[in-house]
């Protein structure tokens, strides 16, 4: 391509809130054989919301629920918002904690009112000896419905499963069939739950999934997909999206997203959509055209 037509092509692009903070994003575009996606807040709104609690026996659901939340309020993940939002909701007097500690990828805990709450995914109650088997078909039918199962323990024993749903953006559907329409396969990276992630996939047509995948198993992730189809478009928006935005031929950050995910990326979606990636696609292939 020339000089020319790659500034027309990003001023193209500029008009249509994508922006390429690298030329050469341009041209590799137009090879992209398949996109891969983080789910949460890429591909669903990230902000999740509780939807369901279920106690074991002899345990309270407000207690439960208020000391898990006092707990999550000092985490940063959406999921834990979810929980802080729901207990202010109800009312619930939220206790103070103390030695709260994040295990990334799994959980959080910290003590409140003298005992060891745990609240996290099943692989953290597996990581700290429990026993989930109890709630095996609450969490397979959660998961079903594309939610997100949680766990809580309370002094080292199983006192409640949890889910949280995360809205897909309206906007996701038609991004999707347009990488299609495009040729381009769909491939979605997440830290959440296998059967979560499969239903939401199998829900939006996506070709490939790829789950329970820990924050540095993102960037592996990306390049054995890059090394299967050849040519590799990766969008997310978060944190622990920036390496493999940067492990990518070409990485796409949700305009929406942290500012080390912005600072990483070769293109901003200013929109925060996912239709910006069919667009970009497009656009490189028509400024690019096939000259080499
Ligand atoms: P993702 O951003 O794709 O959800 P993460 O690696 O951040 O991936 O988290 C993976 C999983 O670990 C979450 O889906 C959730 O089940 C669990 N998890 C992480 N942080 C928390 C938290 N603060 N509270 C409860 N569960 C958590
Ligand atoms: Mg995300």
């Amino acid at each position: 391509a020339t000089p020319t037509s790659i500034m027309v092509g990003t001023g193209r692009g500029a008009e249509m809130g994508v922006l390429f903070r690298k030329g050469e994003a341009l041209q590799l575009l137009r090879d992209a054989k398949v996109v891969a996606v983080d789910k949460t807040g890429t591909l669903t709104e990230g902000h999740p919301a509780l939807t369901d609690i279920a106690v074991a026996k002899g345990f309270d659901r407000d207690d439960v629920l208020a000391r898990m939340a006092a707990v999550e309020a000092k985490s940063e993940h959406p999921v834990a918002r979810a929980i802080v939002d729901a207990a202010r909701k109800e009312g619930l007097a939220i206790p103070s904690v103390s030695d709260f500690a994040s295990d990334t990828g799994y959980g959080v805990r910290a003590t409140v009112n003298g005992d060891r709450i745990e609240v996290g995914a099943d692989r953290y109650m597996i990581k700290l000896g429990l026993d989930v088997d109890e709630f095996s078909d609450t969490a397979a039918r959660l998961g079903n419905e594309g939610k997100t199962p949680l766990y809580v323990a309370i002094d080292g024993r199983l006192a409640a499963i949890l889910a949280v749903a995360d809205p897909i953006k309206p906007s996701t559907p038609a991004a999707i069939a347009a990488l299609h329409d495009l040729g381009i396969k769909v491939a979605m990276i997440t830290g959440d739950n296998r059967r979560t992630a499969e239903a939401i996939a199998a829900k939006l047509g996506i070709d490939e999934v790829v789950a329970e995948v820990l924050p540095e198993g993102k960037v592996e992730t990306v390049r054995r997909l890059k090394a299967e189809y050849g040519s590799l478009a990766y969008v997310g928006d978060g944190i622990n999206d920036a390496p493999a935005l940067a492990e990518a031929d070409v990485g796409l950050a949700i305009g929406t997203g942290t500012d080390i995910a912005i600072e990483t990326a070769d293109v901003v979606l200013m929109s925060g959509s996912l239709q910006g990636v069919p667009n970009a696609i497009a656009l490189s292939k028509a400024t690019i055209g096939n000259i080499r």
